[in-house]
Formats: structure tokens, sequence, C-alpha cells
């Protein structure tokens, strides 16, 4: 199976070309074909899969350019470190595509975060409290989400951010597709899905 394969478009396809990815990875493939389709997803699967471009490939895949710039795709993440380097891989994937991507964690200046995000923003990527901050000064959108990623969430509650976690979900649209990505699913996790998603589909890597 090559990525020519799959149902992707012209502009992610010469992207990943130009990385010289030619196959994907089983995480990759898999999460692919269940994300077009509309169901919610739980990976498991642990770095060094590829599960960054697993959840990155379907939803940018999915996103409809409009003028309005509001957040379609709002990507969770425990750390500081790991919003640096999913905007890269966002980054990477979209050079052919009109996307503006911000990354927001605690620790950052708020106030460039605020103007990067009153620019305009399509793919949002961001540690839970600080995004729960922006969110309630006005400053991010949530009306326009769309897809919701929360990758390492396990790591996530280990960090503490449970309060935060589900706070951010009470503001974001019902009608939304959830992926979630963890490398075991403890029962705390299980939990959350059982009362924020719908149904999701597990595949492990
Ligand atoms: P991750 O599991 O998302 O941390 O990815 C691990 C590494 O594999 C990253 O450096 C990716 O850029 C790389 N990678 C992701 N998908 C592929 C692929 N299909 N072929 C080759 N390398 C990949």
């Amino acid at each position: 199976m090559t990525f020519e394969e799959l149902n992707l478009t012209k502009p992610l396809l010469q992207a990943l070309a130009d990385l010289n990815y030619e196959t994907p990875t089983t995480i990759q493939h898999k999460v692919f074909s269940v994300m077009m389709s509309g169901k919610d997803v739980c990976g498991i699967a642990q770095t060094g899969t590829g599960k960054t471009f697993a959840y990155l490939l379907p939803t940018l895949r999915q996103l409809e350019f409009s003028k309005d710039r509001l957040p379609q795709l709002l990507i969770l993440v425990p750390t500081r470190e790991l919003v640096v380097q999913v905007v890269e891989e966002v980054r990477k994937l979209s050079a052919y595509l009109t996307l503006q991507v911000v990354g927001a964690y605690g620790g950052g200046n708020i106030k460039v975060q605020m103007a990067e995000l009153k620019n305009g923003a399509d793919v949002v990527v961001a540690t839970p409290g600080r995004l729960f901050d922006l969110a309630l000064n006005g400053s991010l959108k949530t009306k326009g989400i769309k897809k919701l990623v929360i990758d390492e969430v396990d790591e996530m509650l280990n960090l503490g951010f449970r309060t935060q976690l589900k706070n951010i979900l009470d503001l974001l649209p019902q009608k939304r597709q959830n992926l979630l990505f963890s490398a075991t699913l403890t029962p705390e996790v299980e939990a959350l899905m059982q009362t924020y998603f719908n149904n999701p589909v597990r595949i492990e890597a």
C-alpha cells in the first residue's frame, strides 16, 4: 500500500513526496479509513509508530477552507515540546495548502498567542491549560471546531490536566469528530471516551 492509494488530495501527496514518505505505517493506514468514514477513533500507539501523521492526514484532508478562518481542527497535547513538534509536522504536511496553524502552550507569551489567533487560524495545537485560558478570554473561537484530536491522553491525565481537559470538552460544539491517542488504555481514558465520544472505533498500531 502506498500513500497514492489512500484518498488523499494532491497537495498532501506532494508534501509526502517531498518528505520521501512512500508507504503509510500500519496506524496511518488504519486510522485514515475510519476517520474518512466520519467515526470517532481511539488509537493505541506509542511514539515512533507514525501516530502524528496518522491523525494529521485524515484531519487535514477533511478541512474546508473558508474566509472566516475560524479554527476547525483542535489538537490537544500534554507538553510544550509536543506543541512545537506537532506544529512543525502540520507545517510540513501543509506546504502546499493555504493553512494557518497556531501553537499555544503555558509559559509561552499569551499576548502573542492571542494576536496569532486573531489573525486567523485553521488549526490550533495547544496544551489544555493555556487553551482553556484562551477560550475563556475570547481569543479562541470554538464554534467552528469540527475535529478534535487528543494526543497522549494518558500523559495528559498523569500531568494533572484532568479538569482543564473536561472544561474544554464542554466548550466544544456537540457535532464534531473525535480522535484520541494513548499509549495505554486506562479505565480513566475509557470513562472519558464514554462521556465525550461517540462509539469510538479502537485501532492498535
Ligand atoms: P511519530 O510516531 O508520529 O512520533 O512519528 C515518528 C517518526 O516517523 C517521525 O519522525 C515522522 O516524521 C516519521 N514518519 C511518520 N510517518 C512516516 C511514514 N509513513 N514513512 C516514514 N516516516 C514516517
